[in-house]
C-alpha cells in the first residue's frame, strides 16, 4: 500500500498537473468512494468553478487545497480542501479528457487545460472527502494525526510518541496517531538502519536510539522519494503517469526472509507482530 513516499511521489506529480487549475465539473463513481463526506451529493456543487491552489500531505494523505476564486485568496481565511485518501490500493492517474477511463475510476476532477485527474481504486479501502482547514495550518479531518514523518518529526517529538509505551516499537511507528507516513515497509526498514529490533517496547528505546531512528526516517524517506516510491509484488502503485517506483530495489530487510542480511550476511527474519510481519536482522537489531 502507498506509503509516505508514495504519497509524496503522486503528490508531486497531482501538483504539476493541477495546480492553478480550475475544476470544471467532478465526477463521482462509486458511492463507497465518497463515503467519508457528509454529504456526497453536494461535492461536485462545492468543487466545480474552484481552482486547485496547491495540493499538500500529512502522511501519507493528500490534500487538495481549492479557491472559489478568481483572485487570490486573502491572507487568513480558512481554507475549503479535499482530502485523498489512497488506502490500500488506491491511484490518482491524470490524462487527457476522452482518453478511457479505466476500471475502478470512482473520482474525476476535469481541469481546464482538458487535463482529467483520476481516482482509481479497485478495491475501495481509500476515499476522498472535504474538509476545512485553517490559514497554513492541517485540514480539520487529518488533526489526529501525529508528527509528518518527513516534514515534521525530530527526535524530542519521537521520543514524545514513544516514552512509556510497551507496545512494540515496530507497531507504535505504524500507529498514524503516532507518526504519519510509515507503514510496513519503511518502518522495517527505519529500524534495520537505526539497529533496532521491531519486537521492542517503545518505551525501552534509549535516547541515543531515539536519536539514530530520527536521523534514519528521513534519510530513507528522502531516498525512496527521490527513487519513485516502492512498487512491491502486487504492482499496486503507480505514479500519475503509471510508472512504478525503483526503491524496493534497495530495500534492505522488508520482505527479505531467508535472504542474507547486507550488513553482516546473517539470515534476515520475519516474525508475525500485531497482524502484520517485521523483517529485520536479529544479529543487527537489537
Ligand atoms: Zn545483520
Amino acid at each position: 500500500m502507498p506509503e509516505l513516499p508514495e504519497a509524496e511521489v503522486v503528490r508531486r506529480g497531482v501538483d504539476r498537473a493541477a495546480r492553478g487549475r480550475t475544476v470544471t465539473a467532478l465526477l463521482l463513481g462509486r458511492d463507497r468512494a465518497t463515503r467519508r463526506d457528509p454529504d456526497p451529493a453536494s461535492l461536485p456543487a462545492l468543487v466545480t468553478g474552484r481552482r486547485v491552489e496547491s495540493v499538500d500531505r500529512v502522511g501519507k494523505v493528500l490534500v487538495v487545497d481549492l479557491w472559489a476564486g478568481p483572485g487570490a485568496r486573502p491572507d487568513g481565511v480558512e481554507r475549503d480542501v479535499l482530502v485523498v485518501h489512497l488506502g490500500m490500493s488506491g491511484q490518482l492517474r491524470t490524462a487527457r479528457t476522452g482518453d478511457d477511463r479505466p476500471a475502478h475510476t470512482h473520482v474525476v476532477w476535469v481541469l481546464d487545460d482538458g487535463t482529467e485527474l483520476r481516482f482509481v481504486d479497485p478495491r475501495t479501502f481509500g476515499h476522498v472527502a472535504r474538509s476545512t482547514a485553517p490559514p497554513g495550518g492541517r485540514p480539520a479531518a487529518l488533526a489526529h494525526l501525529g508528527p509528518d514523518a518527513l516534514d515534521e518529526l525530530d527526535p524530542a517529538a519521537l521520543a514524545a510518541a514513544f516514552a512509556g509505551r510497551r507496545v512494540a516499537v515496530k507497531a507504535r511507528l505504524l500507529d498514524q496517531t503516532a507518526v504519519a507516513g510509515l507503514g510496513n515497509i519503511y518502518a522495517d526498514e527505519v529500524l534495520f538502519r537505526a539497529g533496532i529490533s521491531p519486537l521492542r517496547a517503545a518505551g525501552s528505546v534509549r535516547t541515543v536510539e531515539v536519536d539514530r531512528l530520527a536521523a534514519a526516517i528521513p534519510e530513507v524517506l528522502t531516498a525512496a522519494i527521490a527513487a519513485g516510491g516502492s512498487t512491491l509484488g502486487d504492482g499496486g502503485y503507480v505514479d500519475v503517469d503509471g510508472r512504478t517506483g525503483r526503491y524496493q530495489a534497495e530495500h534492505r530487510v522488508h520482505a527479505r526472509a531467508g535472504q542474507a542480511c547486507p550488513d553482516c550476511a546473517a539470515p534476515i527474519t520475519r516474525v508475525r507482530l500485531g497482524g502484520r510481519t517485521a523483517s529485520w536482522c536479529p544479529r543487527c537489531q537489537r
